[in-house]
């Protein structure tokens, strides 16, 4: 992320990494809710949004597993 540590909060921890939200990030998903001009858009913008935050979660999880196992070498 380009800005720095005011604008992230901890949801959690999994497989002992903990997992922050980043705010400027979830206003730039949000952003796939508040362009849909019906209920159905909005519904897809949802699906995008979880989609979205589903996948950068899984691949950033991919990063944090790869720099462990490569630090206890
Ligand atoms: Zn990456």
């Amino acid at each position: 992320m380009v800005n720095g540590r005011g604008s992230r909060f901890r949801i959690g921890n999994i497989a002992g990494h903990d997992v922050y939200v980043d705010l400027v990030m979830m206003g730039i998903f949000a952003l796939f809710v508040l362009w849909g001009r019906t209920r159905e858009e909005m519904a897809l913008g949802v699906a995008w949004l979880v989609g979205g935050f589903l996948s950068v979660l899984v691949h950033e999880l991919g990063h944090a597993e790869a720099i462990r196992r490569l630090k206890h070498r």
